[in-house]
């Protein structure tokens, strides 16, 4: 019977990163077996269709701050495989990249297939072989000679003397690195949007805020987030709003997502807003609430949500304001509190969080402590980022480190 060098099981960036950094390195025999017929689909439909390949953030002690989970063993892979080497190695393989305003870097084509058609063209030009329609099962490790048994049906079995697993948040996957001896951290979803059962905010879906700063106090812990936000018609989305369920994703979950957020609507802090309050009175006092805004990101539909919410007439003229509803409209402005009653309604979490307890994982070589000549890459360990291309940071980085750690 053939014995492979390599079974990578699972076919999305972290394996297909892994694969082609082996056999770039001379390991002759390899195998990705892919459960579906579709290779590679997170990475299709990953930023929009666009793919978000990876941060133009080059220092790898600021970089690991977008990782809410693995942060301290990360900054021992990123030093070795960083950002910049992802950007060269897309560019080298004919792939141009963009890097955008917000440092995002995109394919210049703005289509996630030129990253999937390079992934799997690589692959295949190396000789990797490539088996969709193969569901891992089991596998067990044969005491005799170290070979594992990679079961693709009941009885039906590969032998390789490598073995990677790169199932993303799958639970099979989890399964299979429990029975090889791993610890699971419980996987619960992360970057998800937040439901409000508030009715009138409704009138507001669609209405996008620059910069608004989010807080959320749980378990005596404060998380906070600044960035955009976007009112939807079922509660809140945006980067903003991402980027903090990343941060607090396992406090949230242990509250089953029933909690309160707060939102500071500008930058400016009490005096400073006290003071432009008093001049729009001065300067605009024939002016009516709802016609001049003081925040001009607000949108108008916001602004007279905010003001019904007060229960303060819209239509009443800015020198009218009793000096008890100036102070309301400052307190909504610097905290305004919505009741949050769950995740968002698509179940669009991005990622997981949790997976291959990361103690138990060697970071220079995406090899397992526990068990040898096992390695893992990608979103199967206890590792996520937010929102930016650093989720497949990870990918890229784990998948280079243990491809030359196998090679090796
Ligand atoms: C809608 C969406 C958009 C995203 N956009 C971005 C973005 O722009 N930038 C970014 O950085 N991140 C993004 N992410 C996150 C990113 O896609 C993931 O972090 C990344 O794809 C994880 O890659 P992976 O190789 O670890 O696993 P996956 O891509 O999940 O691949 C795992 C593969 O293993 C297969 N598999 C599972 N179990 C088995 C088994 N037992 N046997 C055989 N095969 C198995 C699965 O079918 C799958 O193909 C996005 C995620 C989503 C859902």
């Amino acid at each position: 019977m053939d014995v492979f060098d390599l079974i990578v099981v699972g076919g999305g960036a972290s394996g297909f990163m892994s694969s082609i950094t082996a056999a770039e390195n001379d390991v002759s025999k390899i195998n990705i077996l892919e459960s579906t017929t579709k290779l590679l689909e997170k990475v299709r439909i990953s930023g929009g269709g666009r793919c978000n390949v990876t941060n133009a953030s080059w220092v790898p002690s600021e970089f690991i701050d977008n990782y809410p989970r693995g942060r301290k063993k990360l900054i021992e892979s990123f030093s070795r495989f960083a950002a910049g080497d992802v950007f060269e190695w897309f560019q080298e393989k004919g792939v141009k990249l963009k890097i955008e305003d917000d440092h995002r870097i995109f394919p210049i084509s703005d289509s996630s297939l030129d990253i999937v058609n390079c992934l799997k063209n690589t692959a295949q030009n190396m000789g990797i072989e490539i088996s969709t329609k193969k569901f891992v099962k089991r596998i067990e490790r044969d005491g005799k000679d170290g070979l594992f048994k990679v079961f693709i049906s009941k009885n039906e079995f590969l032998l390789t003397k490598k073995l990677l697993i790169s199932t993303g948040g799958h639970s099979s996957g989890h399964r299979l690195a429990e029975s090889l001896g791993h610890r699971i951290i419980k996987p619960v979803p992360s970057l998800f949007s937040f439901s409000c059962r508030d009715e009138k905010l409704k009138e507001c879906r669609g209405v996008a805020v620059k910069n608004v700063y989010l807080e959320i106090s749980l378990n005596n812990k404060n998380f906070k987030s600044q960035g955009d936000l976007l009112i939807t018609h079922w509660g809140f989305s945006g980067p903003g709003i991402l980027r903090l369920s990343s941060f607090a994703a396992r406090d949230l979950y242990e509250k089953q997502y029933k909690f309160k957020l707060c939102i500071k609507w500008t930058n400016l802090d009490l005096s400073e807003l006290s003071n432009k309050m008093n001049m729009l009175r001065e300067v605009n006092g024939t002016s009516n609430l709802c016609n001049l805004r003081p925040i001009p990101s607000l949108t108008k539909r916001l602004w007279v949500y905010l003001l019904n919410k007060l229960e303060i007439d819209n239509t009443k003229t800015w020198s009218e304001l009793f000096s008890k509803e100036r102070h309301k409209i400052i307190n909504i402005l610097l905290n305004d509190e919505y009741q949050i009653s769950g995740k968002g309604p698509f179940s669009d979490e991005f990622v997981t969080s949790g997976g291959v307890s990361l103690d138990e994982v060697n970071f220079k070589t995406m090899e397992s402590f526990i068990c040898k000549d096992l390695y893992f890459t990608g979103e199967i360990l206890d590792v996520d980022g937010i929102t930016g291309g650093f989720n497949f940071q990870h990918c890229w980085t784990s998948g280079w480190l243990a491809g030359k750690a196998i090679a090796n």
